[in-house]
């Protein structure tokens, strides 16, 4: 079974509650950051969700998994002010799809209220993660006020996925990227599993100092992995897989291609390709190989 664990859903509804609280949060940046021509989204793609319906985009996202030979997908919207909205399109093929409760800014990851929010929608079973972005929230998960949230996250089984490193929003503070910042939290909530996307996304290193003596963090392969380009030395991406399964084991690590459907580009097969073929070159055995594609997923996410 292949699993892409992290692949997201963006609406129009989506699109406009990201300004608004980027608008308030940082007024004027977003239009700078159009007229440089790095908006949040572009035009055509705009123009595409004004047209599109969540059965379309359902529908869409099923042919691109059935083609590709992908049995199930977890999307992570872009917004946690949506998360109803993920939820009925969840709803709509849950046999296929499930998500992640992104909490930013209804529920910063700070509030009282985000560790609720986690119970809440952890129960109907179509939402088996949580996403937090740090250095969007611009708190450092370490903040003791997060604490509620790891509980919450054990108590219910609903592994925590977090972006650390860098990243291409326009007011991403990366004071509070650092992977290091979970060594603590990580400890002190051993029930709860946390997932470092992108492989740390250009802090590799850190990332595995995270492997040494922890059994609850888990690495996300997701992405083109291009923040190896940013790095003093680039790494072939099979040795980003090879020393990453030399510290993690094969079991700890989830495959992902952060796959966006714009109504131009679609499933991102070439990185499906890339990184099996990466697994391949590393003479990854058959059953780490399966542990990899999907098995680890279906494991930590029960599905
Ligand atoms: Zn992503």
């Amino acid at each position: 079974m292949i699993v892409d664990s992290h692949v997201h859903l963006v609406t129009g509804g989506m699109v406009k509650a990201a300004k608004k609280k980027l608008d308030k949060d940082f007024p004027g940046v977003l239009d700078k950051s159009i007229k440089k021509g790095k908006g949040l989204i572009n035009a055509d793609f705009i123009k595409f969700l004004s047209t599109t319906s969540l059965e379309n985009l359902a529908d869409l996202w099923e042919k691109e998994l059935l083609k590709n030979r992908v049995d199930k997908a977890g999307f992570l919207p872009i917004t946690g002010a949506r998360t109803g909205e993920l939820d009925e399109f969840l709803s709509i093929n849950p046999e296929k799809f499930y998500g992640y409760i992104f909490i930013d800014n209804i529920d910063n990851p700070s509030s009282k209220s985000a560790a609720q929010s986690v119970k809440k929608w952890s129960k109907n079973g179509r939402f088996k993660g949580i996403k937090l972005y740090p250095s969007l929230n611009r708190t450092s998960v370490a903040d003791k006020r997060l604490y509620p949230l790891y509980e919450a996250a054990g108590e219910t089984g609903t592994p925590v996925l977090i972006h650390f490193g860098i990243s291409t929003a326009p007011a991403a503070d990366y004071r509070y990227t650092n992977p290091l910042d979970l060594q603590l939290p990580s400890r002190l909530f051993p029930e709860t599993k946390f997932i470092i996307a992108h492989f740390g996304a250009g802090f590799f290193r850190e990332t595995l100092l995270l492997g040494f003596h922890s059994e609850n963090i888990f690495i996300d392969t997701s992405g083109t992995n291009n923040w190896r380009l940013f790095l003093p030395e680039i790494m072939p991406l099979s040795q980003v897989f090879k020393r990453a399964i030399d510290v993690y084991g094969a079991e700890r690590i989830l495959f992902g291609t952060d796959t966006l459907l714009n109504g131009t580009s679609g499933y991102r097969d070439l990185v499906l390709k890339e990184q099996k073929k990466a697994l391949s070159s590393i003479k990854t055995p058959k059953n780490e190989k399966d542990l990899i594609m999907g098995g680890n997923a279906q494991r930590l996410f029960r599905l």
